[in-house]
């Protein structure tokens, strides 16, 4: 069935939050907590939930789970009246002051959004998802060195990737481990001479591509490359992201060469009232961060609403 169209006279909704991950969580705790009336959308592909255990997440000794995370805030955010409904926002339409969301399922006119979709990392060409998702949960398969790159600490551990980008992250873990290779994915490696020099430099191997038949072998996960099977304790893809920004894009909202949405202290896009929060703009793609963009947005995207018209009980 189409979405019902959205009547001109619809009351206006203070915010829609589009994306429930640690930014657009974060955020519905907040705008609730605030006595505003939001909307809260997700298609349920947060990166947070692909966290087998995030132990530099600070307040969780031990660590937690990205799932039992997200699960808290979920839980948070109910307590003050903010659910989330499953739905794929499809576009964000700027109608005089306000903006129409449209969904696959419905449409809604608000004074406000906060875009919080959040990215999705690139994964290694022909590495089927069921081996994908066992070897992240054992920690085989990593994303983000930042995170866990102390958990491969004196590990052996392979980095797919080439050119500056596969460079910097090789040499990232170098911090952690005098044992890093890095494997190019496709063809041989493509990297200019002050590359080179550098990974010389930190003692890091570099094996040509194409790479693949990824399994498992015991505590290490094995790919093959031009060079024969390597056996690594973690392997780190380092192939890049999906900015998922196409929605504030396409509502007139300036991004980065990558796609990262360009946004001011406040959180502000180019969009008067549109905002964006966490891994789509560009920053550090940690849940802290995300988190604290989440705050500074929802309290200007109060007080943007507070001049609009008074907050009062
Ligand atoms: C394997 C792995 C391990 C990690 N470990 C750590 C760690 O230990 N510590 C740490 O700080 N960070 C870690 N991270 C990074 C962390 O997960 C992200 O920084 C964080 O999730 C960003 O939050 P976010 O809310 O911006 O985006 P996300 O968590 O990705 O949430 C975005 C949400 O937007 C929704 N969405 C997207 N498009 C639409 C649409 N059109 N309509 C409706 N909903 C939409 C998605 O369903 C998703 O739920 C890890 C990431 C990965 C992949």
């Amino acid at each position: 069935m189409p979405p019902a169209p959205c009547t001109p006279d619809a009351d206006a909704i203070d915010c829609a939050i589009i994306g429930a991950g640690p930014a657009g969580l974060t955020a519905a705790i907040y705008l609730a907590r605030f006595h505003l009336e939001i909307r809260m959308f997700d298609c349920g592909s947060s990166r947070a939930a692909m966290i087998p255990r995030t132990h530099n997440h600070a307040g969780f000794p031990g660590g937690i789970t990205g799932p039992d995370l997200l699960a808290r805030m979920h839980r948070q955010a109910r307590d003050y009246g903010a659910t989330c409904e499953a739905a794929t926002v499809t576009a964000i339409e700027r109608d005089g002051d306000d903006f129409i969301v449209r969904t696959d399922r419905s449409t809604l006119r608000t004074r406000t959004v906060l875009l919080a979709t959040g990215v999705v990392n690139h994964r290694p060409a022909g590495l089927d998802d069921a081996l994908h998702d066992t070897a992240l949960t054992r920690g085989l398969l990593r994303y983000c060195p930042i995170c866990d790159g102390y958990e491969v600490t004196d590990r052996r551990v392979g980095v797919i990737g080439t050119g500056d980008h596969g460079m910097r992250e090789a040499l990232f873990l170098r911090g952690y481990s005098s044992d890093v290779t890095l494997i190019a994915p496709d063809t041989d490696h493509e990297l200019d001479d002050a590359c080179r020099a550098a990974l010389d430099d930190a003692g890091i191997r570099r094996v040509d591509g194409p790479c693949g038949d990824y399994r498992i072998d015991g505590d290490r996960f094995v790919v093959r490359t031009a060079e024969g099977d390597l056996a690594f304790h973690s392997v780190y893809p380092a192939l890049g992201s999906h900015i998922r920004s196409e929605l504030a894009i396409a509502a007139g909202a300036r991004a980065s060469e990558d796609g990262c949405l360009e946004v001011d202290d406040h959180q502000r896009t180019s969009v008067p009232g549109l905002f964006a929060a966490g891994d789509v703009v560009k920053g550090l793609d940690q849940i802290s961060h995300a988190m604290g963009e989440a705050g500074v947005a929802a309290t200007t995207i109060r007080n943007l609403l507070a001049e609009r018209r008074p907050i009062r009980r």
